[in-house]
């Protein structure tokens, strides 16, 4: 039996050790450009790219994260309001394959292997706590209280670069990166999508969006409705449950619950591993069928709400339509009439760029799938349509070739890449594929753009490390002559 060990972090710190130092940086400085690349968001994603980027011997980067500190950056301990994570325990992670730095070895490192072979599923918390672990072991520094709010191509020499409109801890200001990652969150390429009937009620403070800060204490002796059948909106129904309130209605627009099969993308590699190759056809199906499917929540999310009598679910009961009455919000479902002091929307996420402040300025000139693909009839979806076609280095492509060139410094790393690579990028089924491809392009467009300087450095004379005196005691000079044996 391995019992936890005194050091928990010994095999980490081992591992580093046998891995070596990472290479010397090998992107020059440029005048005038702050940064090689700057990631946006400093959650698992942002972490997870910038120990990549590392081991890349890419320099010159920075992470910065609006939240005002590492308690507060991305889902774990905000947004997320599930016991367990809903992906499978043993999944690659940040660490990216070496597993010393994994949740795994983590975990035992803390709590032994009999309690990690106990797990189901990982422990939010748990998860939260290794995240954290994982960015101060590493090292990796993120800027918090730091917030992109526009971003400006800058074509000049020597090479082009993209200008950051920032604010950092309230105050403008701009620098400078070659290469841009947006790895900021399930919202990061768009908004979270609230029905506009109930706009009227979130403007009233009678609605939110279960990707808002909702102060569940509040709804203690309420009656509260949850528009959407995903878990996350099972999550927030068993919070407000869990916090007291008078009773939570449920909406769901499907049949079911339970999960239809969808085959798991993840666990088939001839279609994960070659996701980019398939013709645009059968990625729009794929993303589509996954759309009307619908996520389904893990059964410990339903047992959750289940234990409270007050829970009621409503299946096939879509919302058309919604109105506020004093303090409260009234809507009618298959001609019944109901009252809700509060209502709480588990609508999903747009990823339309033209939704997100900070690229809205860009969106017009960002392809789309709609511009590059027009699906049968039956399959139309113009939300799906809206997000952007990306490139095999996850970079924004020009909507019009030749207009906007610099797009392909901008790389996205959030779930609006659904449609382009099968997986929404950021949740972890995504980072064992797609952050070393995404490493792999910043390295090679890095290097492709100050060719002359690298080639020179390869082929410029490099003193050698010894000279000839090193061996010359052991050149061949020829064989001596034969000397006559001298008579005796
Ligand atoms: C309720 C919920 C449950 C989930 N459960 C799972 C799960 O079980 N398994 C799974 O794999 N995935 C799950 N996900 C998806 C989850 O979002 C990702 O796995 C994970 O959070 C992605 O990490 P990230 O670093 O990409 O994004 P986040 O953790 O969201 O971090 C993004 C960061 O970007 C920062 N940021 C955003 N905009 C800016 C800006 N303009 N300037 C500076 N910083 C900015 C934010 O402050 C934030 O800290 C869940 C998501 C939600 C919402």
């Amino acid at each position: 039996m391995t019992t936890a060990s005194h050091d928990p972090d010994a095999l980490a710190r081992e591992t580093l050790r046998l891995l070596g130092p990472a290479p010397d940086n090998w992107v020059p400085t440029h005048p005038g450009i702050d940064h090689n690349v700057a990631v946006i968001g400093g959650g698992q994603t942002g972490s997870a790219i910038a120990f990549a980027l590392r081991r890349a011997g890419i320099g010159g980067t920075t992470v910065i994260d609006a939240a005002a500190d590492a308690s507060q950056a991305g889902v774990w301990r905000t947004r997320a309001r599930m016991h367990k994570l809903r992906t499978p325990k043993n999944l690659v992670g940040p660490e990216l394959g070496i597993a010393a730095l994994g949740f795994q070895a983590w975990y035992e490192g803390r709590h032994g292997a009999d309690a990690y072979a106990a797990l189901d599923r990982i422990p939010r918390t748990a998860w939260a706590d290794y995240l954290a672990w994982f960015r101060e072991f590493l090292a990796i520094d993120v800027r918090y209280g730091t917030r992109l709010l526009r971003i400006e191509p800058v074509p000049g020499t020597p090479v082009p670069h993209l200008r950051l409109h920032l604010e950092v801890q309230g105050q403008p200001r701009i620098e400078t990166a070659r290469k841009l990652v947006l790895a900021n969150g399930v919202a990061g390429n768009g908004a979270p999508f609230v029905p506009p009937f109930l706009a009227a009620a979130v403007d009233a403070g009678l609605a939110a969006h279960t990707g808002h800060a909702i102060d569940f204490a509040a709804l203690a002796g309420k009656t509260v409705a949850v528009i959407g059948a995903a878990a996350s909106a099972f999550d927030a129904a068993a919070v407000a449950l869990e916090a007291g309130a008078a009773a939570v209605h449920l909406f769901a627009r499907r049949d079911h619950i339970a999960a239809r099969p969808v085959a798991k993308l993840r666990g088939y590699p001839g279609v994960y591993d070659n996701y980019l190759a398939l013709p645009d056809a059968t990625r729009w199906q794929q993303a589509l069928r996954y759309r009307r499917a619908g996520s389904t929540p893990p059964a410990d999310s339903l047992a959750r709400v289940l234990q409270f009598p007050q829970f009621h679910l409503h299946l096939s009961a879509p919302w058309g339509a919604a109105r506020v009455q004093g303090e409260h919000v009234l809507t009618q479902v298959h001609g019944e009439d109901f009252r809700f002091d509060f209502v709480i929307a588990g609508t999903g996420y747009s990823t339309d760029p033209s939704e997100r402040a900070e690229l809205a300025g860009i969106a017009p000139q960002v392809l789309r799938w709609r511009d590059r693909f027009a699906p049968p009839a039956d399959q139309r979806d113009d939300a799906l349509g809206a997000s952007p076609y990306l490139g095999a280095g996850l970079e924004y492509l020009e909507k019009t070739p030749g207009s906007a060139p610099w797009l392909r410094h901008i790389h996205v790393y959030n779930p609006a890449g659904f449609a382009s690579v099968g997986v929404p990028l950021g949740d972890v089924p995504s980072m064992r594929r797609d952050i070393p491809a995404l490493v792999r392009r910043l390295s090679e467009d890095l290097a492709l753009a100050d060719l002359p300087l690298h080639e020179a450095r390869i082929t410029g004379d490099v003193p050698p490390d010894f000279d000839a005196t090193l061996y010359g005691q052991a050149l061949w000079h020829g064989r001596a002559p034969a000397t006559e044996p001298t008579p005796a």
